[in-house]
C-alpha cells in the first residue's frame, strides 16, 4: 500500500501496512529486538505477566496461543526478585524463558495505587515499602530498589532515573517513562502540574536511558480529561520525538465516564505521529479494544482477562462473558466457545469447568486464563484481518451486535464509532 507511514529507529521499526478507508484503524508490523520482521502486528493486545509470569499460564502455552509480546511490572520485579537478580539471570526474557518481546511499565502506577502512603514531588514518588509493616517477606534488600530506601527505612523514593535504571537492568524491549500519576477524576491545578511534571520527567528518563540500541523508551501523554492539557502534552512530548520511538496515552481507565474516555483517546490519536505506535494503557474490555482500534490505537494491555478468569468468568463473543460458576452450566457439555482454537475449548466442557471452579481448583483459573488470553489474541487477529481486507466497519457492526444481542448499545460506543464514520445503530 502506498503512502503508508513508516519509522525506523535504533531498536524499533514500525511499518504501517494497511489502513481502514473509513475509520482511523491501521495494521502495522512492529519490529523489536526480540521480534524479527513479519512476526508482531498491531493492533495488539499484550497480556500482563505481573512478576515475570502470567498467573496460571506457562510461557510455552502463550507461544502456542500466538502471543508475541507481554507486559511485566517493574514495581513487582524490582522488589522481587529485584533488578540485580533479574540482570544476573540475563534479563527478564531469560529469567522467564520467553524469547519474544516484553514491555515493562515504569512502576509509578503501582506505587501510587498499591501503596497505602505515597506522595509526589519534583524529585520523584515517595512511597511506603510494601514490606515495612509487618514481617518482611523477601530476603532481597529493598535498598537496591530505590534510592534512599534501607531495610530500616519505611519510606522509599522512586525517581525517573531509578525507574529507567531498573528497567535497563530488566532489559525489556519497550520501557516506559516514570510519569506523575493522578487519578483520572482529579480536578484543578493538580492535573496541570502532573502533566508538566511528566514532561520534565520524560527529559530525565531520556537522559538516564543507557540502552537505546536495544530498549525503546515510550513517553506517556497525561493531562486528565482536559483536552487543552492533552494537546499541550502531545505537542511538548513530540518535541522529544527523536528520543521517543512510541507514545502511550496514560491516565485513563480509572473510573471516568466512557464519554470522556473515548474523546481523549481520539484527540490524542489525531495529534500523535502517524509513523509511531500509539499505546492506550490499561484497556482490555473487548468492546473498548475494538472502539479504540477504530480511533487509531495500536497497542493495549490489561489484567482484566486473566483476573476475571480467576473469578470464573470466560470471555465470549456473544454477550461478552459467561459466569461459569452458575448452575446452568452444570449439564452444559459444550466448550466455552465452539470456534475457539485454545486448548481449553478443544478439550474441556463448560460443565467440567463449572465443577472445577466450585471445588475450587487452581486448574480452573489456569484453563480459563488460557481461554481468555486466546480470546483477546483471536479478537485482535480478526480485527487486523478486517482492516487488511478493508472490511473493518462491517466487522465492527457484527461484533457490536454479537456483544449486545438485545441491541442495548452503550451511547459512548455509538458516539465514538459514529465519530469515525461507522453507524452501528
Ligand atoms: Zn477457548
Amino acid at each position: 500500500m502506498s503512502n503508508c507511514a513508516k519509522y525506523s529507529g535504533e531498536a524499533l521499526s514500525f511499518i504501517v501496512e494497511a489502513k481502514c478507508s473509513v475509520t482511523k484503524a491501521r495494521v502495522a508490523n512492529l519490529i523489536l529486538p526480540h521480534c524479527p520482521v513479519g512476526k508482531l502486528y498491531t493492533p495488539v493486545f499484550m497480556p500482563v505477566g505481573t512478576a515475570a509470569t502470567l498467573k496460571g499460564v506457562l510461557t510455552e502455552q502463550l507461544k502456542t496461543l500466538g502471543c508475541e509480546i507481554m507486559l511485566s511490572n517493574t514495581y513487582h520485579l524490582g522488589i522481587r526478585p529485584g533488578a540485580d537478580t533479574v540482570e544476573r539471570a540475563g534479563g527478564v526474557h531469560k529469567l522467564m524463558n520467553w524469547e519474544r518481546s516484553v514491555l515493562t511499565d515504569s512502576g509509578g502506577f503501582q506505587m501510587v495505587s498499591l501503596s497505602k502512603l505515597s506522595s509526589v514531588d519534583e524529585n520523584g514518588v515517595l512511597f511506603q515499602s510494601p514490606y515495612s509493616s509487618g514481617e518482611k517477606k523477601s530476603n532481597q534488600p529493598i535498598a537496591e530498589y530505590v534510592d534512599g530506601g534501607t531495610e530500616q527505612n519505611d519510606m522509599l523514593l522512586m525517581t525517573p532515573e531509578k525507574s529507567i535504571q531498573i528497567q535497563n537492568q530488566l532489559g525489556a524491549d519497550i520501557i516506559m517513562q516514570l510519569d506523575d500519576v493522578v487519578h483520572v477524576l482529579t480536578e484543578g491545578e493538580r492535573v496541570e502540574e502532573a502533566m508538566w511534571r511528566s514532561i520534565r520527567w520524560l527529559d530525565r528518563c531520556i537522559a538516564a536511558h543507557k540502552n537505546t540500541e536495544r530498549q525503546n523508551l515510550f513517553a506517556i501523554i497525561q493531562g486528565g480529561l482536559q483536552h487543552e492539557l492533552r494537546k499541550i502534552c502531545c505537542a511538548e512530548m513530540m518535541k522529544r520525538d527523536k528520543n521517543v520511538p512510541g507514545y502511550a496515552i496514560g491516565g485513563l481507565s480509572g473510573g471516568e465516564e466512557k464519554q470522556d474516555f473515548w474523546r481523549v483517546v481520539s484527540l490524542c490519536t489525531d495529534l500523535l505521529p502517524e509513523n509511531k505506535p500509539r499505546y492506550c494503557m490499561g484497556v482490555g474490555y473487548a468492546v473498548d479494544l475494538v472502539v479504540c482500534v477504530a480511533l487509531g490505537v495500536d497497542m493495549f494491555d490489561c489484567v482484566f482477562p486473566t483476573r476475571t478468569a480467576r473469578f470464573g468468568t470466560a470471555l465470549v463473543k456473544k454477550g461478552g462473558s459467561l459466569k461459569l460458576t452458575q448452575e446452568i452450566f452444570k449439564f452444559d457439555f459444550s466448550p466455552i466457545e465452539d470456534d475457539c482454537p485454545c486448548c481449553t475449548c478443544k478439550r474441556f466442557s463448560r460443565s467440567y469447568l463449572n465443577e472445577l471452579i466450585s471445588q475450587p481448583n487452581s486448574c480452573a483459573a489456569s484453563l480459563l486464563s488460557i481461554h481468555n488470553v486466546a480470546f483477546q489474541l483471536q479478537l485482535m487477529e480478526n480485527v487486523r484481518s478486517a482492516i487488511i481486507s478493508d472490511t473493518f466497519p462491517n466487522f465492527i457492526k457484527s461484533f457490536i451486535q454479537l456483544q449486545f444481542p438485545k441491541g442495548d448499545y452503550p451511547v459512548w460506543v455509538t458516539e465514538a464509532l459514529s465519530s469515525v464514520g461507522v453507524d452501528v445503530k
